[in-house]
This record gives structure tokens, sequence and C-alpha cells, in this order.
């Protein structure tokens, strides 16, 4: 490959947009692929903006179902499985579901109102079109857009006549071929990037943002891991703003984990956040003095009352989410 084409690498968008009109019988389907011209130069751009993901700005057929209302998930946290196929020989496992972890904890600490899960690996290979949330690769990517490095695609429902659209599905595959020759670095960015997608947002025209649409492999700085205020802004406006309780991963139903406070928290604040990531949380505990302080919800009063008032930023608590 030559050096032209590699500055060429672009993360692009595709779109399935499965509109489902409520009172129109079958919905009308179409596929939106991703057409985008090459970034070569540093535009300047006076007002800073990033679209979402189902503004389909890079249809090339139709837009039906594309445009606004923004579509977003509900009920506060996306799961996603990890295909178990397809990996590069040369990345190791270990890595690659730690460069997925990492990418969920960013956007998950945000402050904005969803949380980011990874399940573990998926049951079977990844499909499009079965309501899992799948991270996989693809020999083919190539073949359709020489350029593209990862694609997202996702789909849909329209509700309330057009008020609403809630995101039934969101799959992120990554081109097999472009995955060891771009540096490590640029690979954790296109996972971070197209995260964002899956979580609604679309491009960026800025380069500094993560959601910018292109990175240039000989240029490591292109590739952002690292949100910029504006990406943040961008979730937030769709998800509204939540300080978030927790950095780690949030433990599932009936399981324990280890997290730590990003801000000063009180454990019924720590019991809400918990509560909008989907953990019904049943005890927080904290080590103080080589000894741990519960916080038991529910509990009378003096129960928790050797729990501090409040937990300062960057503190390590324990937690466990109820079935
Ligand atoms: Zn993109």
């Amino acid at each position: 490959m030559n050096g032209s084409k590699l500055s060429r690498l672009l993360l692009a968008l595709a779109v399935v947009g499965l509109a489902l009109v409520l009172d129109r019988g079958a919905p009308p389907t179409r596929v939106l692929s991703a057409t985008i011209a090459p970034t070569t130069t540093v535009r300047e751009v006076a007002p800073e903006q990033i679209g979402f993901f189902s503004d389909c700005d890079n249809a090339t057929t139709g837009s039906v179902g594309c445009g606004p209302p923004p579509a977003r998930w509900v009920g506060g946290t996306v799961t996603f499985c990890i295909a178990p196929v397809g990996r590069p020989a040369g990345l190791a496992d270990a890595d690659f579901r730690a460069m997925i972890a990492e990418a969920a904890a960013t956007w998950s600490r945000q402050d904005a109102g969803i949380t980011v899960q990874i399940s573990g690996d998926c049951p079977d290979a990844q499909v499009f079109g079965n309501f899992r949330n799948e991270v996989g690769w693809s020999q083919d990517l190539n073949v359709t857009d020489s350029n593209r490095a990862a694609a997202t695609v996702g789909r849909w429902r329209t509700t309330l006549g057009g008020a609403e659209k809630t995101f039934v599905e969101a799959d992120l595959t990554l081109s097999v071929r472009y995955a060891l020759e771009i540096p490590r670095q640029c690979l954790r960015a296109v996972i971070h990037h197209e995260l964002g997608h899956a979580l609604g947002l679309g491009h960026s025209t800025t380069p500094n943002d993560l959601m910018f649409a292109s990175f240039n492999p000989n240029v490591l700085a292109s590739c952002v891991t690292t949100p910029s205020e504006e990406d943040r802004q961008a979730l937030q406006s769709l998800y509204g703003t939540r300080r978030s309780v927790a950095f780690g991963s949030i433990p599932p139903a009936g399981a324990s984990g280890l997290l730590v406070t990003p801000a000063a928290a009180s454990g019924s604040d720590i019991v809400a956040g918990l509560g909008t990531a989907g953990c019904r949380a049943e005890v927080i505990g904290v080590l103080r003095g080589g000894q741990w302080a519960l916080f038991i919800v529910g509990a009378p009063a003096q129960a928790n009352a050797a729990f501090p008032a409040t937990l300062p930023e960057a503190t390590p608590f324990y937690a466990r989410c109820g079935t």
C-alpha cells in the first residue's frame, strides 16, 4: 500500500436506517453506505459541529428514516459483545478486549446519561439484524471502500409519529487488513470513534475531535482517543448530563466489582448513579482504616452510620448489584 493511500484511511459511517412507521405496516429499509472525500488538509471551520448518526449525512441512497430527531439508546445502558471469530492472529485477544473496554470506559465517563458495557464474547458469529450489538471483524470492508478502517451499522425505530428514534441495534466492524498495518494508537482511536457512532454520534468537522472522520496513521496525534469538549457535549445533548459516580465497569446484576469515584459523592449519590447505569445497588463499601465501612441500601440509618458522608474524588469503592 502506498503512503498516499494510507494517509487517506477513513473511518467510515455506514447506516442502515430501519424506520418502523407504526401505522404503515412493513417498514422501509435502506442501506446507506458512506462515500467520504479524502481529507488531506486541515480545514478552517468556524463553528464546530458534530452531527448525529441518524442524520445519514454520508448517504448515497435515499434518506428514508434519516434526519432529526437524532436516534439514541433508551435505558441508560447499552451493551456490546465481542464476536468470537475473525480477529487477526497478530493481535492478542487480551489486547483487543482491553481496547474495547477502554473505549467503553471512555464514553461512559463523559457525564452523559449513558453507560457502555461489554458483556464478553457473543454466543456466535456477528450478524447484523439479530438485535445484538456486536464488535466484529471483516476482510471485506476494503473491497467496498479501500479507505475504510472500520464501519458501524445501526438501525432504529421511529415512534410517536417521528418524535422519537430509538436504536435497536448497532454493530461495529473492523477491517482485518488495516488492524495490524496502522499503529496501535490508531486502532484504539478507530474503536473509540466507531463506538461513538454506535452511541448516536455522527461526524465532526474538526480534526481534533474524536468524531472527525479521518486520521493519518503517520501522525499519531491524529489518532484521538480522548473526547473533546464538543464530543462530550454532543453525547450529553443526546442523553442529558449525569454526573458519573463510577469509573470502571459497572458490575452486572448479581455481581460485584471495584469502582472509583470520578468526583466527590455521597453513598446515596452512588446508589442513584449506579441505578441509572442499570445496577440496582445492594451494598457499597469503602475501606477505612483497614476495615470495610458499608452502605447497605434500605438498612436503617444507624447501620450506614459508619459510611463516610462524602467519598472524595478518586476513592475506590466496592459495589454489589442486585438481581
Ligand atoms: Zn466515522
